[in-house]
This record gives C-alpha cells, sequence and structure tokens, in this order.
C-alpha cells in the first residue's frame, strides 16, 4: 500500500500563523498520537481546559498557555484567530476528537465571521484523536462492529424534542449507540427519558456499558442493562454504551457480532452457508433483495403489502420495482475485503 498524502499540512509553515485543534484522545499521553503531541510541541500558544493542559505539561516549556473554563469556546476561538493573524502558532487543545462534540465547529464558525477562507494566511489543521466512543468501546469489548451512532444528551444547546426524536430514531433502528455528556450535576432527567425511548423498541436485558474517565486515573466500568441504566452512578465524565438487539455479554465484554452468522454456520467450521458466497453480498443483500420483493410483488401483493412487510416506505418500494435489472459483477476484483 501507498500513501501519498503528506501526513501534515504545513503549506505556509512558518511564515504566518496557524491554528490547529488538536485532539489529544481519551486522556492518556500513550493514546496521544505524535501528530498531536508535535503539533503541542510547535506551538507559541496553547489554550485548553486546565485538565487537558496538565496532561502535555512536559511540551509547555516557554509556551504562552491559557486555561480556560466550560462556557469560553467561542472566546478561545476568536482568542486562537487573534494571535494566529499576529503571526503565532496556536494549539488548541481538545479532548477526544476535536471534530467530536468539540471546538472545531465553533472554530471554523468563528474563523468563517472573521472572513477567513482555506487561502487566507493563517493556516488551520484538524489533527484527529480517538474520541470517548472508540476508547470507551475499546475498554468494554468490541461493541461498535455493526452500525452504530452517537447522541449528546446535552440540552445546553439543542432542544430536547430534537434530542428526543434522535434517541428514538436510533432506537427504532437499532444501532448501537454511545450517549455523550449523558448526565451532570444540572442535567439529570435526560438519561431518564432516554432510557424510556430506548424501552419503546429494545429489550429491557439489553447491555449497557457506563465507562467513567476512560484511560484516566479514576477510569470506572460498569456493565448493566437498559432497565437499569438510569440507576447506575453516571456523570460529566461518562459515556454509556447501549448495545442493539444482537448485542451481548459474554465473560465480562459486550460485544456485537459482524453478523457472520447470516453468511457462515458457525457452528459448522465456518461452512458458509447455502445460497451465500463468500466475499459476494448476502442472498437478501441489495440485488438478492430487489429480486424477492419483484417475486413477491409478482405474486400478487401490493405496495402497501410488502412496505409492511419489509418495514420500509411504499414509496422507496415502488422506486425498487422500478429500477432497472441489474447482475454482480463476477470479475476478480469484485471481491471486498473489510478488516
Ligand atoms: N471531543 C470529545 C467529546 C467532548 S464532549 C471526544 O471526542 O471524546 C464531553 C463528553 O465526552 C463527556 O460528557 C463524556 O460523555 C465523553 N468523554 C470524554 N472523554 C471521556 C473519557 N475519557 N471517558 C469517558 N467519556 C468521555
Amino acid at each position: 500500500m501507498t500513501i501519498d498524502t503528506p501526513v501534515t499540512t504545513p503549506r505556509n509553515a512558518g511564515t504566518t500563523g496557524s491554528i490547529s485543534l488538536v485532539g489529544i484522545g481519551p486522556g492518556h499521553t500513550d493514546h496521544m498520537t505524535t501528530r498531536a503531541r508535535a503539533a503541542i510541541a510547535e506551538a507559541d500558544v496553547v489554550v485548553g481546559y486546565v485538565t487537558y493542559i496538565k496532561l502535555v505539561a512536559d511540551l509547555l516549556d516557554g509556551k504562552e498557555v491559557v486555561r480556560k473554563g466550560m462556557t469560553e469556546e467561542l472566546d478561545r476561538a476568536v482568542h486562537a484567530l487573534e494571535a494566529a493573524r499576529a503571526g503565532k502558532k496556536v494549539a488548541l487543545i481538545s479532548s477526544g476528537d476535536a471534530g467530536v462534540y468539540g471546538m472545531a465547529g465553533p472554530t471554523y464558525e468563528v474563523l468563517f465571521q472573521a472572513g477567513w477562507t482555506p487561502e487566507d494566511d493563517v493556516m488551520v489543521e484538524i489533527v484527529p484523536g480517538a474520541s470517548a466512543i472508540n476508547a470507551c468501546a475499546a475498554l468494554v469489548g468490541a461493541p461498535l462492529t455493526h452500525d452504530f451512532c452517537s447522541v449528546s444528551l446535552s440540552d445546553l444547546l439543542t432542544p430536547w424534542p430534537v434530542i428526543a426524536r434522535r434517541l428514538d430514531a436510533a432506537a427504532a433502528a437499532d444501532f448501537v449507540v454511545a450517549l455523550y455528556n449523558p448526565k451532570s450535576g444540572r442535567r439529570t432527567q435526560q438519561i431518564v427519558q432516554a432510557q424510556a425511548l430506548f424501552l419503546r423498541h429494545r429489550r429491557p436485558d439489553t447491555p449497557v456499558a457506563i465507562v467513567k474517565s476512560a484511560y484516566r486515573r479514576r477510569q470506572q466500568i460498569v456493565h448493566t442493562t437498559l432497565d437499569q441504566m438510569a440507576e447506575q452512578e453516571i456523570g460529566m465524565l461518562s459515556t454509556v454504551l447501549i448495545g442493539n438487539s444482537s448485542t451481548f455479554l459474554r465473560a465480562g465484554l459486550m460485544v456485537t457480532p459482524r453478523g457472520y452468522a447470516n453468511k457462515y454456520d458457525v457452528d459448522q467450521g465456518f461452512e458458509t452457508r447455502e445460497g451465500e458466497k463468500a466475499g459476494r453480498s448476502l442472498s437478501s443483500g441489495l440485488l438478492g433483495w430487489i429480486e424477492g420483493v419483484r417475486a413477491e410483488h409478482a405474486s400478487g401483493l401490493g405496495l402497501t403489502e410488502l412496505a409492511r412487510r419489509h418495514r420500509l416506505p411504499a414509496d422507496y418500494i415502488e422506486q425498487v420495482l422500478a429500477t432497472p435489472d441489474e447482475h454482480e459483477p463476477t470479475e476478480a476484483g469484485a471481491e471486498e475485503t473489510e478488516a
């Protein structure tokens, strides 16, 4: 494999100021990337919460360090832009990934408001980091090996009906869900409401893991179930992982199957099941499924009945029935790798 994109993009490094939005991972230096440490080491000004500043204390010699509180995000972005315009290299530190419920969004908003464009002299770089969802998942097993999403329960900037609708939709769609910002001193009922919404779609014994302070000194992991999750100790430093309908807990590990059992007979030495082919879509994958729907339609089932049976919108089924026939490519290269 060749990598032809440069790892860093120092387009005008050295000449003018820059802003690096640095994700430092969950909170232990071992889980910080080399680029994250380098971006901080290269900076003239380092801005971030006290807790995160402490984590990179060894890199701060001779730098201007701006320790900010929790509610000064826009302030921090404005400060960063001013310093960068003055020719300084600024590193804005975020825990996890700066683009996940972090400073990246507010910073671009402030930058655009100030007339900044990517062609500007001030260079902006986002340094990715392992987000809480990755860190917490790694500690509890393999909960994210099938489709997942995250929802923040913080209603500080998002109306509750928006959050509730997303919870309801994610629960109904059987996503594994990570709840960020699940609870704080003042926000104690959001998690109770989230539980109620999930229980409308998922079994009470659905596995749930609550991870507090992943990879930090006070790390704590609790395995529980959906019907008991709201009674557990949950706080500002916790992430709640709710399993989907296939997620199981075994030997203290939360695991979501990839779906191998649909294709291979797991009990019979992983023999490919009848009608399935290794490296190809399932017989109930897109093309096989369309064939099936067509047959059902031809046998007299109407749109409404098909929509109900497949739990999909009738206009989508109609569109599928109108799709021209296609055959799965058979040449080499059609195989998929998923690792
Ligand atoms: N940018 C961060 C998220 C900031 S929002 C990231 O990518 O991880 C803050 C929320 O993140 C917390 O309320 C908690 O839900 C989660 N979080 C951040 N660090 C965590 C950690 N070390 N352990 C568990 N949850 C964490």
